[in-house]
């Protein structure tokens, strides 16, 4: 299993610029995923990587080689995309040889293989089945098989799962970690989906607009955001402004409104923010911190809405100047109406000050 080096990297298409300065460093045997909304340039930095565009600046390194213009035939690697690119007219068996069929391998390797590979994702009895006359998801796993049969260095995979329907597209995801733990193989994840990407990942990167916003665990991109847009982008959370109010050696204290003053901890920042008073700052505070009743950082407002999933309330309680979204685990307790007036309080470890 091979590790994977940007470094500087940039593509640029004419005027456009479709990635920046991406310099990055996925380890061996890594499951590590690009995230970022549709257009911020995931695909883009895959290509490189795959060998279908070649960076305008940087260099691109697998282990100690350099591959930064090496074409995509040449580096080993297997590809799933987003439309399995399959071919129709040929069988699941023809599907899968074609990469080793290219190789020139004997034929009786290349029954071995493939049959270990359709064992592999579970398609073992349909090696004579057309692509036409299977399920989406069992397409999906026949691009799974043709990219691992020729035993690649890296596994490439563009959004595989985004045309599944959401039953399957869990149960798939599963199957895609299973096999990665399994096998090892150093693989690099493109999507839009931040379940995904949470669940599957050792390390994310989040992108926006061509540019890395963070690179991180998902523990530490949800708990840490760098800025304001991955604080907005990985799940839910209150985002508002504040003015700094006071600076302390531990603490932060901050009014988001009038009268509405909090007080969180110096160390819960953005790694580049700094404070100084007066400064206008964010603070991004997810809903499950927000709890009922009196304690620190306590203020009232009126409920505007209610949902109950079981689990947990979801909650929307507005004061003079925002909408707080609040999310309550469930313990049986009266859930209050529309219209109620309730205390809400945010540990001071719940707030998290964010660069814009
Ligand atoms: P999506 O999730 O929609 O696939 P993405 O994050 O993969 O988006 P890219 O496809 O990498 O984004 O595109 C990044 C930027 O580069 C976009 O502004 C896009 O328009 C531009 N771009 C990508 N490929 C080309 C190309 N071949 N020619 C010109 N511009 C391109």
């Amino acid at each position: 299993m091979k590790s994977v080096r940007l470094e500087h990297v940039t593509k640029a298409f004419g005027e456009v610029t479709g990635v920046e300065d991406i310099d990055i460093h996925i380890r061996s045997g890594e499951f590590f995923t690009f995230l970022g909304p549709s257009g911020c340039g995931k695909t883009t930095t895959l290509r490189m990587i795959a060998g279908f565009y070649f960076p305008t600046k940087g260099k691109i390194y697998f282990d100690d080689r350099d591959v930064t213009h090496v074409k995509a035939n040449k580096r080993n690697i297997g590809m799933v995309f987003q439309n399995y690119a399959l071919f129709p007219h040929m069988t699941v068996f023809e599907n899968i040889a074609f990469g080793l069929e290219v190789r020139k391998l004997p034929k009786k390797t290349i029954k071995e293989k493939v049959e270990r590979a359709q064992k592999l994702v579970h398609l073992e009895g349909y090696g004579s089945r057309k692509i036409t006359e299977l399920s989406g998801g069992q397409q999906q796993r026949v691009a799974l098989a043709r990219a691992l049969v020729i035993e690649p260095d890296i596994l490439l995979l563009d959004e595989p799962l985004s045309n599944l329907d959401a039953k399957l597209r869990e149960e798939t995801r599963v199957e895609i970690k299973r096999l990665q733990v399994e096998l090892g193989i150093t693989t690099i994840y493109v999507t839009h989906d931040q379940h995904e990407a949470m669940s599957l990942s050792d390390r994310i990167m989040v992108m926006n607009k061509g540019k890395i916003q963070q690179v991180g665990t998902p523990q530490e991109i949800y708990n840490r955001p760098a800025n304001r847009f991955v604080a907005s982008f990985i799940g839910e959370s209150n985002i508002m402004e504040a003015t700094v109010l006071e600076v302390g050696d531990d603490r932060v204290t901050v009014e988001v409104e009038d009268g509405l003053i909090l007080q969180g901890w110096r160390k819960n920042a953005s790694p580049n923010l700094t404070f100084s008073k007066g400064k206008k700052i964010f603070l991004s505070i997810r809903p499950e911190v927000i709890e009922p009743g009196e304690g620190p950082n306590s203020f009232q407002g009126t409920v505007q809405f209610t949902e109950f999933s079981g689990v947990s309330i979801n909650y929307l309680v507005k004061t003079a100047k925002h909408e707080w979204k609040v999310m309550v685990i469930n313990t049986g307790s009266a859930i209050p109406s529309i219209g109620d007036r309730i205390t809400l309080h945010i540990p001071e470890n719940g707030i998290y000050f964010v660069e814009d």
